[in-house]
């Protein structure tokens, strides 16, 4: 065979390889958001494991709504061996996450107001008591998502969320006390915006093997304003936005975050138990 005959013959399976030969993937579709009933969400999210519901499904049943009584734990005095992540004073238990720096949120009347980016403490912890406060914004501003958001990260992954749930329906797993992205709230203990809210955790780490594989999953139980809106609740990985969490291995201990979400949250009386682990059955 010559090279012209080769020559042809290449140029005339030219078309067959271009139809044959796999293009760039195309993006998978975004995500559109929908209302169904007043409530924002997704009906083109992965499915949640329970096989029923879409992540941030505004169909997904509201948590009932349960009036808190009394102030429950308000400034609660921190137990002798607590490490105290924030008394009022300073910053000087947080960094900034993004840049490792000072942490970028301002001190007004003794509490911590988010702004500009996520913080975290300069420590880790792993099994712990989390006591802390939050006051959400005045007058109320925005809907959904988008009225007070900020967020507790355990270990810098897992977000127990914080928003300004009180007469603003939002998707179900995006509800303040919800495991966000997974796990509803057991109740909305919400207080009205411009009132102090408690929330009390315990929460133990996920467990990997050496090669990194998930033996035990994450567990937490949330009281908010001395309600339990999460009861030793299974985590299922990282908490993202649209997606059903997954794990990927970490340290068996990881910083505390707090979320900065465009919104100035206030926190106060911040501090932090390690609890001992229990391995007995
Ligand atoms: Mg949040």
């Amino acid at each position: 065979m010559n090279y012209r005959i080769l020559a042809l013959i290449s140029l005339a399976s030219l078309p067959v390889l271009a139809q044959n030969s796999p293009g760039p993937a195309a993006p998978p579709p975004k995500p559109r958001e929908i209302v169904v009933d007043g409530i924002t969400g997704f009906q083109d999210t992965p499915m949640e494991p329970d096989g029923q519901w879409h992540v941030h499904d505004p169909a997904r049943l509201q948590p009932p709504v349960v009036a808190p009584g009394g102030s429950f734990s308000q400034m609660a005095p921190p137990p002798s061996d607590a490490v105290i992540l924030f008394d009022g004073h300073d910053l000087s238990a947080w960094r900034d996450k993004r840049t490792g720096g000072p942490a970028p949120w301002t001190i007004e009347g003794g509490a911590m107001v988010s702004a500009k980016d996520d913080i975290v403490t300069t420590n880790e912890f792993g099994d712990l008591q989390l006591h802390l406060e939050f006051l959400e914004p005045t007058p109320a501003t925005g809907s959904g998502q988008g009225r007070g958001n900020s967020g507790v990260f355990l270990m810098g992954h897992y977000e127990v969320q914080v928003l300004d749930c009180y007469q603003n329906p939002t998707y179900a797993d995006g509800t303040t006390g919800a495991v966000y992205a997974q796990h509803p709230p057991l109740a909305n203990a919400c207080r009205p915006p411009g009132e102090w809210q408690t929330y009390d955790l315990i929460f133990t780490v996920p467990h990997f093997d050496a090669a990194g594989k998930l033996m035990v999953p994450g567990f937490v139980t949330v009281i908010l304003n001395g309600v339990v809106v999460q009861n030793h609740q299974a985590i299922r990985g990282d908490t993202t936005y649209r997606s059903v969490g997954n794990y990927s291995y970490h340290n068996p201990t990881g910083p505390l975050a707090l979320q900065f979400h465009k919104n100035a949250v206030a926190f106060r009386n911040v501090w932090v138990r390690p609890v001992p682990l229990v391995d007995e059955p």
